[in-house]
């Protein structure tokens, strides 16, 4: 107890400073909670509502044709002074502006903040989802897809810290950022955004990346994270945007709340909603998931702010309010505490405010959405600095931050296949490069990117180096030649692709000696990149045929969002690459891989599926498998992805031996495991050892089996490491009918590599 004492007291003398220490979720600062009391006590309940209402930039000012953004004063005056609007995001016209401007912009809204009563500043927020992504000359890093491939959790602790740092520069104190939903339908058009398929692995790298943004303490270097999109957003039944889920309680708590939880009980401040419903429930008014699962449950004592407009999608798309009104009422009524309106601030304000006084919304539920706001805003500093000197960020987009995006860009890129060692490629060889991903910036980056679709990326990033440019650098202009093939065109409403210059591709091929095929995804953010068929296109496919056809060894190289199908290419490649969405430095990281300087040591954080039929993923049960069919039909179900989850080729090679795993635990027990694993090649390289337990027998059909743990290390030719885990039994519990996180009696199978161990718990339990 006395120990307890006196690290509250710590925590108390901490927070007298600027700025607040990230708590625990469950540990509130009393000297903060008193300043929050005396403030919302002072407050009217339209300065409350206000606080509630967040609106996008772009309704504060606009751009002249050619100009930057200027923000309109009678407008700031409406919103922020009679409106008291709490909370504003996005960047201007949906592109990045200069770090200058950002300043200025936001010290023009924290002035106007300012001048009220209350003297409450706005927080401001954005998408800064791979990097300060709406900064000109920030540093981008690989898409989150890239950074779960990695498998390092350093690398993305990293990232996350530097980009609290850019962001920061700008006077913005809270970040959309992580993805916290699982990528395991490769249908999902933001399956880019989230770290990979699997539970633990998301929740590791959400935990990193929280750790990254907020630090020990919350400072004028770091930022207030934003985990989204609460609860299982990424997995709609049809695999469109923003589409219902048919997904049982049991299993969203089995497989979709886990990150959530281990980053909110890392520290993480704020909650973005699903935009979508789940089992026809919009999550927007889903009072079960948002008061009593989130706030209570996981005892969340941040703010939770809706996605983009969801509260009108409740009368508008949804049908399940007669109007704003009512909708509005649902939303605040089911735990929503910040609306992200983002643009008819005073009709959110005004029927709020009638809803308060004919009692439909409670005060005592504004005063604790109010709270949870004001509390965030004074964890984040935005009382005490409410702007930034941008000058104090020397380092912004600095060569040593440069390195860290390559390094992550280097270490996210996966070996597929390699036949007959023809990577590295010789040096003296001739490349001819074609595809339409091969002399582009915006594919290498995706959305979100300098602008919400990342449309705008070759604009900005002309300094950095595409697949074709760093090709050149590396092997010498003279060895190159291009063709692009099939190119990325604006047709209608979308960007698709069309052939330019097959016979072109023919005729450049009989002077090569080989032919790096550079294929994938234009840049999609959201809605825009749902879509009909997981197969390449068809022009694409035309193109990887006809440089087949020319008997060269063809490198495939993938640059793409999601898994797109490939297995009618698959065969006559000599050697596959994945790159994801690596970022402003993938171009010059995939010429170092295809050069040498690079060990590939990515690993996929998905399964790659075979057929677009065949979406099974890793996460799967025995029945998904049918190993053994019998009878006079074959009920095989055919599980046999492209490539496993976790697969990724090295140009060395590893071997395992000396698997160790204690025996006869008890559920409160640690699972120890330890195993050798040594470098049996010539070169140096990384390798992700990766834990997987099997429960063999279970009450509720367990999976085939599930990543435990998993830890990346790096060992020279001959060398030799024993790498341990050590696994509390309750992280191997499973989600039961009752909901509860039980662990059974029995056998679990422990497999790393090729070799498995048996071990056994003594008794049930339920956590
Ligand atoms: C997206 C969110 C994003 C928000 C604000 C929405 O459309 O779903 O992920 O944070 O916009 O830009």
């Amino acid at each position: 107890m006395s120990h307890l004492i006196s690290k509250f007291k710590i925590i108390a003398i901490l927070a007298i400073g600027f700025f607040g220490p990230v708590h625990t979720n469950a540990q509130l600062n009393p000297s903060t909670e008193k300043r929050i009391d005396d403030l919302l006590k002072t407050m009217s309940l339209e300065e409350k509502i206000g606080q509630m209402a967040q609106i996008t930039l772009d309704v504060l000012g606009k751009s002249a044709q050619g100009q930057l953004f200027q923000i309109n004063d009678s407008i700031l005056n409406d919103v922020i002074v009679k409106y008291k609007v709490g909370s504003v995001l996005n960047t201007s016209d949906n592109k990045a502006m200069s770090l200058p401007q950002w300043n200025s912009m936001v010290q023009k809204i924290q002035q106007a903040a300012l001048s009220n009563r209350l003297k409450i500043p706005v927080i401001y927020g954005f998408d800064a989802i791979h990097g300060a992504t709406y900064v000109a000359g920030a540093t981008l890093f690989p898409q989150q897809i890239g950074l779960g491939a990695t498998w390092n959790k350093a690398i993305v602790s990293r990232a996350a810290q530097i980009n609290a740092y850019e962001s920061k520069a700008t006077s913005v104190h809270w970040n959309f950022s992580p993805v916290l939903d699982l990528g395991s339908n490769p249908l999902w058009p933001r399956l880019w955004e989230t770290f990979g398929e699997d539970p633990h692995l998301v929740s590791a790298m959400g935990v990193a990346t929280i750790k990254g943004y907020q630090g020990q303490q919350l400072g004028d270097q770091q930022i207030v994270g934003c985990l989204k999109h609460f609860l299982a957003y990424s997995d709609p039944k049809f695999g469109k945007d923003r589409t219902n889920a048919w997904i049982p309680e049991h299993y969203l708590r089995e497989y979709h709340l886990p990150s959530f939880k281990a980053a909110i009980d890392a520290g993480a401040r704020t909650v973005m909603v699903n935009s979508a419903l789940i089992n026809g429930v919009p999550t927007h008014m889903n009072g079960y998931l948002l008061n009593d699962l989130l706030k209570k449950e996981l005892k969340f004592s941040g703010l939770v702010v809706t996605d983009w407009q969801d509260i009108d999608n409740l009368f508008k798309r949804d049908n399940v309010a007669a109007d704003r009104k009512e909708a509005i009422m649902f939303a605040i009524n089911a735990g929503i505490d910040m609306a992200m309106i983002p643009y008819d601030y005073q009709i959110f304000c005004n029927t709020l405010k009638e809803l308060v006084r004919e009692k439909k919304v409670t005060e005592a539920r504004i005063n604790d959405a109010v709270k949870r706001i004001l509390r965030v805003k004074f964890e984040a500093g935005v009382f005490s600095n409410p702007v930034n000197n941008y000058q104090k960020y020397p380092d912004f987009g600095s060569a040593t931050f440069e390195a860290a995006a390559y390094d992550a860009a280097a270490e996210s890129i996966t070996l597929l296949k390699n036949e007959n060692g023809i990577l590295p490629l010789s040096t003296n060889k001739k490349i001819l490069v074609t595809g339409p991903n091969a002399n582009s910036m915006r594919t290498l980056n995706g959305g979100w990117t300098y602008s919400w679709q990342g449309e705008k990326t070759d604009m900005f990033a002309t300094k950095y180096s595409t697949i074709l440019k760093a090709m050149e650098a590396q092997f010498g202009a003279a060895q190159i030649s291009f063709v692009q093939g099939v190119a990325y065109k604006m047709q209608g409403k979308y960007y698709e692709d069309s052939v330019v210059d097959l016979n072109a591709v023919q005729q450049a091929a009989t002077q090569a000696d080989c032919i790096l095929l550079c294929l994938g995804e234009n840049s999609y953010t959201e809605k825009p990149g749902d879509l009909n068929d997981l197969n390449l296109s068809p022009n694409q496919i035309l193109l990887a045929q006809t440089a087949i056809a020319s008997g060269k060894p063809v490198i495939l190289i993938l640059n793409e969002g999601r898994p797109r199908i490939i297995s009618n290419l698959e065969k006559q490649m000599a050697a596959i690459v994945q790159t994801y969405l690596p970022g402003n430095f993938g171009g010059v990281a995939l010429a170092d891989v295809l050069y040498g300087k690079v060990n590939p040591s990515g690993k996929l954080p998905y399964s790659y599926p075979r057929y677009v039929n065949a979406l099974t993923g890793y996460l799967h049960k025995y029945s998904d498998e049918q190993v053994n069919p019998q009878g006079a039909y074959d009920y095989s179900a055919d599980y046999n992805p492209q490539y496993d989850f976790g697969f990724g080729l090295s140009y060395t090679s590893f071997s395992y031996t000396g698997l160790e795993v204690n025996d006869n635990l008890s559920p409160t027990d640690t699972l120890r495991v330890s195993v050798k694993v040594k470098n049996t090649g010539l070169r140096a390289g990384k390798e992700v050892v990766k834990l997987f337990v099997s429960d063999q027998v279970a009450s509720l059909a367990p999976d085939v089996r599930r990543l435990r743990g998993f830890e990346k290390i790096e060992l020279q030719p001959g060398e030799e490491q024993r790498v341990s885990f050590s696994i509390p039994l309750r992280e191997l519990a499973f989600v039961n009918l009752k909901n509860q996180s039980v662990i059974e009696k029995g056998k679990f199978t422990v497999a790393v590599e090729q070799l498995k161990k048996v071990f056994s718990v003594n008794a049930n339990k339920v956590f």
